[in-house]
């Protein structure tokens, strides 16, 4: 049932464009963008729109392909949670298609609005604004699209032409330009980023009776690790985990103060961007002479890395076996689990814990990593429980906050996202006792617990490893 959200509630804090927060001159400068509105912004649009299309054959395929089934209708968790039209995938897509056949199909030239198409005017233009910003990029309807037509391509094209002619997400850019600034997401200062590694040093010596440490910048150490820099300052458990199993597997790790960060906001901007975030952990696993560049606990960040190779490649400076993007899970499984199998977990310890999973949308849909976190979980929980068949696995739902949404100025449209997740998270609460759930993902981690918490779901949010780690013995 449609979890409706009134309009007025989505546009409480925003601008006129309907919740689209406009990005600030200074960010949009730092990420080397038009800081406003260019001249000509139409023509330049379409110019944009002409190279993707020239770029990028899968776009084309997807402008002219869809036959308006619907099968992707309620595939959206925006459109379960809002109830605004707008938010089924092939209404969104169509705002750019409408486009499209204006100025790349000869029906759309010599028809226009007879032949389903639209100018690029501003009235086009806030709509883009408001509802490309209202998709995460979350690739769930493409599930269910007999031709595989993928939403999330087209909010990415329609992101990558504004961006072209100025127009930006105050949320997105302001990330982005942090990242230049410092190194990370948050914005977090090299100074500071080794300090909280310290305390991670004297909290586990703490808690654990030994030493564990926390390198930061090592030279020649064997894994470069670039988690989501939330999981140095909010997700401790997920970072002091990182440290206990390096320890327990006699493997030296550092992270870098020039990429202390997985998390890619390019993704969700332009490629240009995307690619210069990658390539600063690159840059970073060359200076620091690791063998191994390895992806933490975050879904999105996952998804830029796999791309590692295409945007900032080759990685042949890197051990031979490891010169492709590795995630700590494979990594962890790889040669028959066998190190996973070192860890030496009693799983009987998480008994106290009725757990479920949620797969953040990127590592299931964009990432290949579906199974490994399952191996991990049943590896140390006994009480560990699915979440309904369809709202797991490549059919799972979106936090409510991925794809540059995670920010407090929007929160009725993540409430309302969110929605479908928190459901399904209720009925395996009720089925199971489940007060627990486990995502490697530190947008989920950071947008679920208030999303939950809005939806009276009494379930607690967490990384995957913490539970292995909770469970070594
Ligand atoms: S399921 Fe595919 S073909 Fe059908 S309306 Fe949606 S995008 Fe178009
Ligand atoms: S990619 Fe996700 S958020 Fe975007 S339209 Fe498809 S289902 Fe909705």
């Amino acid at each position: 049932m449609a979890y409706k959200i009134p309009m007025a509630e989505l546009t409480e804090n925003a601008s006129a464009d309907q919740h689209h927060i406009p990005a600030k001159v200074k960010d949009m400068a730092a990420i080397d963008q038009p800081t406003q509105l260019v001249e000509n912004w139409q023509e330049k649009g379409i110019a944009k729109f002409a190279e993707l299309l020239d770029k990028y054959r899968g776009l084309r395929v997807f402008m002219d392909t869809c036959v308006r089934c619907g099968a992707c209708k309620d595939a959206c968790h925006y459109f379960i949670g809002t109830g605004d039209p707008n938010n089924m995938p092939v209404a969104r897509a169509e705002l750019l298609r409408k486009v499209y056949r204006r100025y790349f199909t000869l029906p759309g030239k010599l028809l226009g609005d007879k032949a389903d198409a639209a100018d690029f005017d501003e009235e086009m233009l806030a709509k883009w604004k408001t509802y490309f910003y209202q998709c995460s990029e979350c690739r769930r309807c493409s599930v269910f699209c007999p031709y595989g037509i993928d939403t999330a391509e087209i909010t990415m094209a329609a992101r990558e032409i504004m961006a072209e002619i100025g127009v930006g997400t105050k949320y997105v850019t302001e990330v982005v330009a942090k990242v230049y600034e410092t190194g990370n997401n948050l914005g977090i200062p090299g100074p500071a980023w080794k300090n909280n590694c310290e305390f991670f040093e004297d909290d586990v010596a703490d808690a654990h009776g030994e030493k564990v440490e926390y390198p930061v910048d090592r030279v020649g150490a064997e894994v470069l690790l670039v988690p989501p820099s939330a999981d140095n300052f909010a997700n401790d458990k997920t970072m002091e985990a990182y440290g206990l199993i390096f320890k327990a597997l006699g493997v030296s790790w550092t992270t870098s103060t020039y990429a202390d960060e997985g998390g890619n906001f390019g993704l969700f901007f332009n490629y240009k961007n995307m690619k210069k975030v990658n390539q600063r952990m690159v840059q970073a696993a060359r200076d620091l002479k690791v063998k191994i560049l390895m992806w933490g606990e975050c879904g999105h960040a996952w998804r830029g890395g796999i791309y590692t190779n295409t945007l900032s490649g080759p990685m042949d400076f890197l051990d031979p076996n490891y010169q492709y993007p590795i995630h700590l899970f494979q990594w962890l499984l790889e040669d028959n689990a066998k190190r996973l199998k070192a860890l030496k977990v009693d799983k009987s310890i998480n008994d106290d814990r009725s757990i479920t999973y949620h797969d953040p949308c990127n590592p299931a849909r964009a990432g290949q990593l579906i199974e490994e976190p399952r191996v991990l979980m049943n590896y140390c929980c006994n009480r560990f429980h699915e979440m309904p068949r369809n709202t797991i696995k490549e059919y799972t739902f979106c936090c409510g906050s991925g794809g540059g949404l995670l920010t407090d100025e929007i929160m009725p449209l993540r409430y309302a996202g969110g929605k479908p997740r928190a459901d399904a998270c209720m009925y395996v609460h009720k089925k199971h006792q489940v007060e627990f759930m486990a995502t490697p993902c530190a947008i989920c981690k950071a947008g679920l617990p208030v999303m939950l918490s809005y939806h009276k779901v009494p379930v607690e949010v967490t990384g995957v490893i913490d539970n292995l780690v909770r469970a070594m013995i």
